[in-house]
Order: structure tokens, then sequence, then C-alpha cells
């Protein structure tokens, strides 16, 4: 794990060397966009859809939607006339978040695992049987360890601009307000919905444990890294040690729930390769033990089948 994701560094005039995991986290780390897309996956297209199931504000929602449609992940079509109205469809790039969203559930069963939530009773539609997704290697077929795996600069390495703010707490606060229609993937959602919990994470999995070291390669501020080390202390993600006492210094290491986020993050890091490299190719490129590039399977863990977009559904 400590050679994943080594490069994300910022530079003296605030550049970021450009990191696919980051590019992603970028678009995807928020917890509306998540809460959007896993609705998506389950079958909304409509905007009164989308509100009910994820609990948005409207003005939140025409935000989030805006956004993804200008990132290439949804698409809008009419589908009807008088009056205009939209609906909105994952793209080839949006449905092929599958993968991502497949391993967010498999983290969010095997920790947090609840029985009175039905996103965690998800059905495998071949086979009829509640499952947790498995994640191997698609070249050797080995189970996917963060051990395992190596990241090295790709042929688009170099820099990208230094990530922008984007939500307002006020946005935030008019979303509480609304109730979604059932608990979605709260656990998941709560940690990589933020993306500078994101960030924190896939720095620890690259063996990031002092808060200099974290300050040296996270683009945040110190207030908001000092913050979101101590949530993810909390969520049990990361541990809290004393290595010297004096002055008081704290190590942070991932909990073995933290290091299980691997997969997650590797296969943001896959996604961002395929679909936000430029014509240069992608920054990072992973390996596997096995020697080939990193590309990822996902099974059924009760029949053993691929796990394909749209093969799974909610409890009856
Ligand atoms: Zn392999
Ligand atoms: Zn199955």
């Amino acid at each position: 794990v400590r050679r994943v994701l080594k490069n994300i560094h910022q530079t003296e005039d605030g550049r970021v060397i450009a990191s696919s995991a980051m590019r992603a986290i970028n678009l995807v780390g928020d917890r509306w966009t998540l809460l959007i897309l896993y609705s998506a996956f389950l079958g909304v297209r409509r905007f009164d859809d989308f509100r009910h199931a994820t609990g948005m504000a409207r003005s939140l929602l025409v935000g989030r939607l805006k956004r993804l449609e200008a990132a290439g992940v949804l698409r809008r079509s009419l589908y009807q006339q008088r009056p205009e109205r939209y609906e909105y469809r994952l793209t080839p790039m949006g449905a092929d978040f599958f993968v991502t969203a497949f391993i967010i559930l498999r983290w969010e069963k095997i920790w947090h695992y609840d029985v009175a939530t039905p996103s965690h009773r998800m059905v495998h539609t071949p086979c009829g049987r509640e499952f947790t997704p498995r994640v191997v290697c698609a070249h050797c077929n080995e189970e996917l360890l963060g051990r395992d795996v190596t990241v090295v600069p790709g042929p688009g390495a170099g820099f990208d601009p230094r990530p922008a703010p984007r939500m307002n707490r006020r946005s935030a606060l008019e979303a509480e307000e609304g109730q979604s229609l059932h608990p979605m993937l709260e656990r998941s959602v709560e940690i990589i919905g933020d993306r500078w919990n994101a960030f924190t994470i896939a720095m620890a999995l690259s063996g990031k444990r002092k808060f200099k070291e974290f300050q040296e390669t996270v683009p945040v501020a110190s207030n908001i890294l000092a913050d979101r080390l101590a949530r993810l202390v909390k969520l049990n993600i990361l541990t809290r040690n004393l290595y010297q006492e004096r002055p008081e210094r704290f190590e942070y290491r991932l909990t073995p729930m933290g290091r299980d986020l691997f997969p997650l993050i590797a296969s943001l890091i896959i996604w961002s390769d395929r679909w936000l490299a430029g014509p240069e190719g992608p920054p990072d490129i992973v390996t596997h033990k096995c020697g080939a590039e990193l590309k990822l399977r996902l099974e059924c863990d009760q029949c053993g089948k691929a796990l394909k977009p749209g093969s799974a559904q909610l409890p009856a």
C-alpha cells in the first residue's frame, strides 16, 4: 500500500501533481453526487424522483445534476414536450462507475451491515440472492489487496490546477431539511462524500502517518486537515497514537476498516484513468503483483458470476 498514490503533492505555486485519484475525488467526493449516482443505478431518472430518493432541496439538485451533465456522467433527454420535461440517464462514463458503486456496497456490508437498511440487502438479480460483491484482479483472479498493488507515473504525469472550493455551507444546511426515501449507503457517503476525507484516506493508504506528511501532500488548510483527521478517528477509520512525548506528537494509522477502503480508492483511480485522462494519457497507472495493469472484476459471492451494471436490485 505504501507506494500507492505517493505522487499526490502540491507545488510552490499551488498547482498539484496530476493524480488520477484526486481527479476522481474532485468529481464524486461529494455527498449529493454520490446519492444521485446511487439513485441513478437504482433506475431513477426523473427530477422529482431524484428529489424523492435523495431528499435534496430543489436548487441543490439542479446544481448537482448540471454538474454531472457537464462532467459527462449524466445525459439529459427530453421525455415530454408540453411542458418540457427531461430525464437524466447515465452515460457510458456514468454507467462505468458501477464498479465503484458495488465496491461501496461491499465495504458498507462488511463493516456496517444493518438489516434495516434496504441497500444492504441488495439482491443479485440473476441468482436472486442477497450478495456481497467480491473484488478480484481481472487478470489473475486473486482477491484485491492493497499490498499487492503499485502505482507508477503514466504518460499523462504532470500538473493539475489546485482543486477549487465548491460547496457552500448554506446549500448543505438547506439540503439537510429533506428526507430521503430510504437510508442508503450512509456510512460510506459520510466518509467519502467529502473530498478532504477522501484525500486524507488516500494519503493514509499511501503510507502517510504524521500531520506534517499529510499537510505536505494534501492541498488543504491545516484546520480543515485537523478536522478531517479527528473525524476519521471518530469514525474508526484512523487511530491516533502518541509517538513522541515532548513535545507531544501523534501519528495516524489506518484501522482494518480503513485499510479496507483500498479497493474503493483503486476503483476510483481506474475509473479516472479511463474517463478523466486527457489525450496525453492517465497521470497514474495501477499495476497488480501479477504484472498486469490493474483491472477489477466484480463477482457475486453467492453465485460467482460477474456483476454487471443494473444486475442488482433492492429487496422486494
Ligand atoms: Zn493480478
Ligand atoms: Zn449471484
